[in-house]
């Protein structure tokens, strides 16, 4: 062993890093596909033993920066499963859905507000999988839409964005098109192609019931005595079958059917027979259908009354919670990125109106310190502030907290002053007076005391999963070494911060004899009484030992060798520079403590 590091020249980030991430987390157990033995299930992944570990550290450090280091933020635990007119009052019921659009030659079905929009003037090529799929397309938007697009490999050419709303054909060499259509301005995401379909509306969440009840049974009951009605009727009146229907949910829903502003009175009234049957089915579940939460958020307004009455915490202070989320998202993407199921750490920070803006700056300072912290490259994070249109109606402000993912900048975290929207929707659906009363503040616009008001609001969202990712992405290096014996080696070395890291030392007898595992079980139990999250590990020869615990992430390695046993000495190796000092036996537990906490 030597003390001396061997030459290393930093390559950053591989460029097929995502590639070579998903592998590592697999192979040492980070990240596995869901039910993977049974094929596994789309977007939904599961944490393996340095994963699990991984996850807890880093929610862990976002709890004690959010919650214990601070005099005014408690944290929560609330259900995943809410009363459904949460969901109502905060709009997710009704609005929170994706615009949903299918490319009609590829069949590719994505999210129109997250699609390329190119610019004005742009050439829009379609780039086919292959040159066998670029002829079958090429004949396919020739029988379907009379052009012929020019096909060279695997990409057809010909049609360009004449203007923001509209798309036309032009042959090789013409300077005007032969065929024109409307647009919305943005082309399939992987493919190019700007023969879409309208955008359709898609409620992102995942719904249960809740009860003895079946809701299927109790649908299956209604429809089909309606349809047993009907048949008798059918057969006497010989009626046309959409008027049966219609007559069917008459009968059955008198009130429903003759109130316009109703859903079912709506649908009728529109005719169509889809939409009526699923009006039906809407009005029977209602009552038993539950939501699994799409954002943890709403609790923390929920509960903001009980939380003040209890904790006897006041303006300005805030509710924070974090834990699991589910959203039925169209486009799952980039590995844990964007998955159906994953982790939110977010906070509610109540405060006067009037003093949001102040708020605001305060928590993106706090935040972002947060992400560096624990960064290698600390520019790979920043912030994007929203543009008026791009802001719900009733915030006043929004930031994300964006990172250099491999494939872009990306959102991490959004912070947005939300004003006192939430909790006058919540006060509104449940009747219950959700404000503060200053008994020692005057109303600043009556001018007399107390003030009661409805506090404003900023909230940091963050994805715990997300960010699990992206740290794993800034920690992914690729050194590549030239040995003492002058060859040149890569070695992967996971950069974690030693406060995420899953394993924070690892005890490594040099070989199985001479007392070594004996001594190094002795410190690992020290280690362990201690409070460190240390392994023992004799598997293989050191090099391949330092080389895995290189890879997922183990800042320290203590080593026990031949003078262990007579100067009652180790070696403790750091990953990042590789460099081995020597060290008393009695000095380790306080010496990797003191690093771990520095
Ligand atoms: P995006 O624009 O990426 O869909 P969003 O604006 O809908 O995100 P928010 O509702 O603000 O996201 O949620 C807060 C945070 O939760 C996001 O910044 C992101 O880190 C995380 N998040 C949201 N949806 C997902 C998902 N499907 N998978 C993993 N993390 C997610």
């Amino acid at each position: 062993m030597s003390d001396a590091a061997p030459a290393v020249s930093v390559a950053k980030r591989p460029a097929d890093v995502m590639k070579k991430l998903v592998a590592l987390c697999k192979q040492r157990g980070f990240v596995f596909q869901s039910s993977e033995i049974y094929g596994g299930l789309k977007s939904a992944y599961d944490y393996g033993p340095l994963g699990a570990e991984l996850k807890r550290n880093l929610m862990g450090e976002w709890w004690k920066d959010m919650v214990t280091t601070r005099e005014n933020v408690v944290g929560i635990d609330a259900s995943i499963i809410m009363h459904p007119n949460v969901w109502r009052a905060s709009g997710h019921a009704a609005g929170f859905s994706d615009p949903l659009v299918d490319c009609k030659v590829s069949k590719e079905r994505f999210r129109a507000d997250k699609a390329p929009r190119p610019a004005v003037g742009a050439e829009l090529p379609i780039t086919c999988p292959d040159k066998g799929v670029a002829k079958d397309w090429a004949d396919q938007i020739e029988k379907n839409f009379g052009i012929i697009m020019e096909r060279d490999g695997n990409v057809l050419s010909g049609v360009r964005a004449i203007s923001a709303s509209e798309v036309g054909f032009f042959p090789k060499g013409a300077s005007a098109p032969t065929k024109t259509w409307p647009w919305r301005g943005y082309v399939s995401p992987t493919f190019g192609s700007a023969f879409l379909t309208e955008e359709k509306q898609f409620n992102l969440m995942f719904r249960t019931a809740l009860g003895a009840v079946d809701p299927m049974a109790e649908v299956s009951d209604i429809i089909g005595d309606m349809f047993v009605f009907d048949e008798a009727l059918l057969l006497a009146n010989d009626r046309k079958k959409g008027d049966e229907l219609i007559a069917a949910v008459r009968r059955k829903f008198p009130k429903e059917a003759s109130d316009k502003e109703h859903p079912i009175g709506k649908a009728i009234e529109d005719g169509n027979r889809h939409l009526i049957i699923r009006t039906v089915i809407e009005a029977v579940t209602r009552n038993s259908m539950v939501y699994l939460r799409p954002e943890t958020a709403q609790a923390m307004f929920v509960q903001f009354k009980n939380v003040m009455d209890s904790s006897g915490m006041k303006p300005p202070f805030g509710i924070a919670q974090m834990g699991k989320s589910f959203r039925n998202e169209v486009t799952v993407e980039h590995f844990i990125f964007r998955s159906c199921e994953f982790e939110q750490m977010e906070m509610e920070f109540f405060c006067e109106p009037g003093t949001q803006k102040e708020w605001m700056t305060f928590w993106k300072e706090a935040r972002m310190s947060w992400w560096r912290r624990f960064a290698n490259y600390p520019e790979d994070f920043v912030f994007r502030q929203h543009a008026k249109d791009e802001m719900a109606f009733y915030a006043d402000d929004c930031y994300d907290v964006e990172y250099k993912y491999p494939w872009g900048w990306g959102e991490l975290e959004g912070i947005a002053s939300r004003t006192d929207y939430d909790l006058t929707q919540h006060e509104k659906h449940s009747g219950v007076t959700l404000q503060y009363v200053d008994q020692e503040k005057a109303d600043p616009k009556t001018g007399a005391k107390p003030w009661k008001y409805k506090p404003y609001v900023i909230e940091p969202a963050a994805g715990a999963t997300r960010a699990l990712l992206c740290f794993l992405i800034d920690a992914y290096h690729e050194e590549e070494r030239t040995t003492a014996t002058g060859e040149k080696e890569i070695r992967t070395v996971l950069k974690l911060h030693p406060k995420l890291a899953p394993i924070k030392c690892a005890v490594l007898p040099l070989v199985k004899k001479d007392g070594m595992p004996e001594k190094a079980r002795e410190i690992i139990a020290a280690l362990l009484k201690a409070g460190v999250n240390a392994k023992y590990d004799e598997k293989a020869s050191i090099g391949k030992r330092y080389a895995k615990h290189d890879e997922i992430g183990t800042p320290y390695c203590i080593t026990v060798d031949g003078d262990t046993l007579t100067a009652d000495t180790v070696t403790l190796r750091d990953r990042d520079t590789t460099l081995q000092i020597r060290l008393p036996i009695a000095e380790v537990v306080a010496t990797i403590k003191a690093r771990l906490e520095a």
